[in-house]
């Protein structure tokens, strides 16, 4: 990507508000806003300055504030403008921008700059998103965590070990009558068995992390009546879904989120599952299995009574949750008993649910790989350094400098050190405009 032009965009969220914030960044951005600012000669580094932005016919009392390279978001010069939040004044000064010098950013423009320029690696850049589209505390948090680069110094700090130990093995290959492939093999090993083991510890963390990022998906299936409507308004504290005492009412999915201990739950209560001629309840039917299938946890719900369990096939975990506690007992080997209707065990069960999704959660040292893309690269460089490590132990060193240099390749991935352009195209494209 060019970097001597300048790019402007609204950073805050499109619509009237009462401030919006444009932004520009790019060698003449500077230049740019000075042309309509009354009090260009008072603008300084980081200081805000009250004035007027001249728009065409338009004009607006703004504050308006500089940042100069490479002390900036994007480590080139910034200059913003926060004005009043209508889209009219905005489009007046964007266009006028424009006019000046300045092109539309693209989506993501901004922080890929910032990524470009150092500022920040790929997986902070992916983290400040992560940030924006957070939609629960633990998936701030963990973004947070993410865009400070927790996770860039786990992974370097492996990357580093790796590096030593893949420099020591050239000088192998490429001075072989030195001798020293057996003093290699001996201090290799260790180094990579602790950066195999640090990798295991990420790559596990990712059953908990991409369920606080993304939220943890939660299926109710039972019988028609068996009260899953009911325990779907009582975990949400609300009427989200329509309850009727005439068997077969929930004909499609319908969902909703809650949050507890900072991650995000998002129900599904399934139509009834059973056998049925009516063609949309068929179709409600086929779209529950589906989401059973799917699902991070399965609400098997229970009638106490008119006891049945049905089949379920999921790739989650299936908690039995036996209802209507309130007219019978639960046979003592219940998992979990509720009465939908008084409310009576939905606490015991939302810290079940919870327990049960982030069973064997596991941090290497706070950090957890919360995305697909650094998840599956940590993976395979995984496999790469086991692969190397049975290369060693065969003496093939030259397998082994291979794997390594493989391994190397996958976590430069994950920081950006040697991501393709189809990768930062890919990420970047995710990001709004303005960011
Ligand atoms: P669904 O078809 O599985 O979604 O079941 P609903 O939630 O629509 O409930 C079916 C009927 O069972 C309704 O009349 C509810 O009021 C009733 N029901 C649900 N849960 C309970 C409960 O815990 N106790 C009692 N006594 N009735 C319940």
């Amino acid at each position: 990507m060019e970097h001597n032009t300048t790019i402007c965009a609204l950073s805050s969220a499109p619509g009237r508000g009462a401030i919006s914030v444009i932004r520009m960044s790019g060698p003449d951005s500077v230049k740019i806003l000075s042309e309509s600012f009354s009090h260009a000669d008072r603008l300084e580094h980081s200081k805000m300055v009250l004035g007027t932005l001249n728009a065409d016919t338009l004009r607006d009392r703004v504050l308006a504030v500089v940042f100069y390279a490479p002390d900036s978001y994007t480590g080139e010069d910034v200059a913003e403008v926060h004005c009043h939040g209508s889209p009219e004044i905005v489009n007046a000064v964007l266009r006028k921008f424009v006019r000046s010098g300045a092109r539309y950013a693209q989506p993501g423009e901004f922080t890929r700059r910032a990524f470009e320029s150092g500022k920040m690696s790929l997986d902070e850049a992916e983290a400040v998103g992560d940030l924006i589209n957070a939609q629960s505390a633990a998936a701030s948090s963990a973004a947070y965590e993410g865009m400070r680069g927790a996770l860039y110094r786990t992974i370097t700090a492996v990357y580093d070990k790796i590096l030593t130990v893949a420099g020591a093995l050239t000088a192998a290959l490429d001075y072989p009558e030195e001798d020293i492939e057996s003093t290699t093999s001996a201090e290799a090993l260790p180094v990579l068995g602790e950066c195999e083991e640090e990798l295991d510890r990420l790559i596990k963390s990712y059953g908990a992390g991409e369920k606080v990022r993304d939220g943890v998906r939660v299926a109710i299936v039972g019988l028609p009546n068996a009260g899953k409507s009911s325990l779907l308004n009582r975990l949400l504290g609300n009427d989200r879904a329509i309850v009727s005492a005439n068997a077969g009412t929930t004909r499609d999915t319908v969902e909703g989120s809650y949050e507890y201990n900072g991650v995000l739950f998002t129900l599904v209560d399934t139509a009834g599952v059973r056998e049925t001629s009516d063609e949309t309840e068929a179709e409600g039917v086929r779209r529950s299995e589906r989401a059973a299938k799917t699902a991070h946890i399965v609400l098997r719900v229970i009638d106490l009574s008119a006891p049945v369990m049905l089949p379920v096939q999921t790739d989650g975990i299936i908690i039995d949750v036996y209802n209507k506690t309130d007219i019978a007992a639960a046979p003592s080997d219940a998992e979990q008993s509720v009465s939908a209707l008084t409310g009576k065990g939905i606490s015991e069960l939302k810290k079940r649910i919870y327990d049960a999704a982030m069973s064997g959660r596991v941090t290497a040292g706070g950090v957890m790989i919360t995305n697909a893309r650094h998840y599956r690269l940590a993976l395979d460089a995984a496999e790469e350094l086991r692969s190397a490590k049975e290369a060693f132990e065969t003496d093939s060193i030259d397998l082994a400098s291979a794997a390594l240099s493989c391994a190397l390749a996958d976590l430069g991935g994950i920081t950006g050190a040697n991501a393709t352009e189809d990768v930062l195209s890919d990420v970047f494209s995710r990001f709004c405009v303005g960011k």
